[in-house]
């Protein structure tokens, strides 16, 4: 192997990508030496420009494609380079599936320690999706302004926040378009100012776009520096042709920060929020078909919601399936966001208990539940690392208080837990307490398997064995995926 000094910065140099980073990055070897080269393609020969030379690798920059993989597509996107937004799009869908089932495979060996005869036992085939484009359900565009000060939406530049003026994203719906260009030209025919950070000077700093995909209700709200916009009227006239449109709003967001949404909202026209139905799959059956059970839910420009509901069916219905419930059990949901699994599990369970930290998602929660007519489901706040262990241990402490009937002895021990965490994974306090609960199954459902196989280890070496692992694909052109795995008490 050569020494560090081989590359230096600007060098070009000719290599052969054989892998795929967890970045989407190709991976290619000189003389030992590994490169990354962003959005080269596992399968290229190419040309590549050191940026960033370290000790045992460098980071590289792609200037030309010597030879195309055959691995290789035509992008849709012309910005797909700039945008942070995909960082696949030039790999087949079908590769996209393959590296993220690796992605899975690969932590789970690396970072969970699990025997990879165990793991290519246990996983079973990765759910793509039908149409890796057009599936997201929301469309956050940050406004503002070309050199002429005429107003643009667009994204931000790959790390940075200066806008660069793109109305079509190819992962979105179409109607985000047709509803920029009224924004827009509303914006252009009222001498409506975009917002500019670095002075904290103009108005409007987001649009943000919702469909509900069951519903084809369409939802637009503008997030502003202030408290109104001029002539609203004519914002609403130019939005209200629109083949769906049922609700208008406007956000206020006055503070100089970079969380998008303010706490205030304003409707404008038509009504405050949007409805969309999650139905359930069977996922034992060839193309995962609807099983005639659905949930309803009523999405505010605030609520969080799951942004590709045809793949969120999928992955609800196999963590559902994983669970295997027979209508006699007790489930604790934790990090329950606006309590969709929760809901879906309470069809099948005696009773599902929900905790979640955003206290705005435990009233949506509630409300759904209502909604829906469950009654078996309960829901409280806080964070899942204080609220059951506080339950667990019926401490009269102010969480257990919160928590009610402290020592409930079938919620301290439950039969089936089921968390669904944020890309850091669970906190090992709740880890902890999971364990001295002992349920006899743990479905784990996470959005980052490196968190998801640390934790696995730590519930494996606790006493639990893992039963089958399943990849979703939520998020295609991206490096992202979910993935649902069924443990199950081996005491
Ligand atoms: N299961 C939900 C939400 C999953 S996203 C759904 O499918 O829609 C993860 C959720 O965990 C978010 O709603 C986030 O607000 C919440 N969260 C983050 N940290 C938490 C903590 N320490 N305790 C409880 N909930 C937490």
């Amino acid at each position: 192997m050569k020494n560090a000094t081989l590359f230096k910065k600007n060098d070009i140099v000719t290599v052969t990508i054989e892998d795929i980073g967890s970045d989407g990055e190709g991976i290619g070897k000189v003389d030992g030496f590994a490169l990354f080269v962003k959005d080269a393609v596992v399968g290229d020969v190419v040309e590549a420009r050191i940026v960033k030379p370290q000790k045992n690798f460098a980071y590289a920059r792609l200037e030309k494609v010597l030879t195309p993989s055959p691995f290789r597509v035509e992008p849709k996107c012309a910005f797909h380079r700039q945008c942070g937004g995909c960082q696949l799009q030039t790999l087949s869908y079908e590769k996209q599936l393959e590296f993220k089932q690796n992605k899975i495979r690969n932590n789970l060996i690396r970072i969970g320690g699990f025997d990879a005869a165990e793991v290519d036992a246990k996983m079973e085939p990765i759910v793509g999706m039908e149409e890796p484009f057009c599936y997201r359900n929301k469309a956050l565009y940050p406004m503002g302004a070309d050199k002429e000060g005429t107003p643009i939406a667009g994204f931000y530049a790959g790390r940075t926040h200066s806008i660069i003026a793109n109305t079509k994203c190819h992962l979105g719906v179409s109607e985000n378009e047709t509803v920029l260009v009224a924004v827009l030209d509303y914006m252009k025919e009222n001498r409506v100012t975009s917002y500019e950070e670095a002075t904290h000077q103009g108005l409007v700093r987001h649009v943000l776009i919702r469909k509900g995909f069951t519903s084809g209700e369409l939802m637009v709200c503008l997030v502003v520096n202030g408290e109104k916009l001029p002539a609203e009227e004519k914002l609403v006239e130019r939005l209200i042709g629109i083949a769906g449109m049922t609700s208008i709003s406007l956000n206020v967001n006055k503070e100089k920060t970079n969380v998008i949404m303010g706490k205030k909202v304003r409707t404008l026209w038509g009504k405050d929020t949007i409805t969309d139905s999650i139905h359930v799959r069977d996922m034992s059956k060839e193309g995962f078909p609807r099983t005639g059970r659905s949930l309803q839910f009523h999405i505010s420009p605030l609520s969080f919601y799951q942004v590709n509901p045809e793949q969120t069916e999928k992955l609800y219905s196999l963590a559902l399936e994983y669970a295997g419930l027979s209508g006699q059990e007790t489930v604790w949901d934790l990090y329950c966001g606006i309590g969709t699994i929760s809901l879906f599990l309470a069809g099948d369970a005696k009773k599902v208990c929900g905790v979640e930290i955003v206290p705005a998602a435990i009233a949506d929660a509630k409300e759904n539940a209502l909604r829906n007519g469950i009654k078996n489901a309960e829901f409280f706040v806080g964070k899942a690392e204080e609220v059951l262990p506080a339950f667990y241990e019926g401490k009269a402490t102010e969480k257990a208080v919160e928590v009610g009937r402290v020592g409930d002895s079938d919620m301290r021990h439950p039969d089936v837990i089921v968390v669904d965490p944020p890309r850091k994974g669970c906190d090992d306090a709740c880890l902890q307490t999971m364990l001295q609960m002992a349920p006899e199954k743990i479905v784990y459902v996470s959005c980052d398997s490196a968190t998801l196989a640390r934790d696995l280890k730590i519930l494996c070496d606790g006493g639990y064995e893992l039963q089958k692992i399943r990849g979703v694909d939520q998020f295609g052109q991206t490096v992202h995926v979910e993935t649902v795995c069924l443990l199950s008490n081996q005491k």
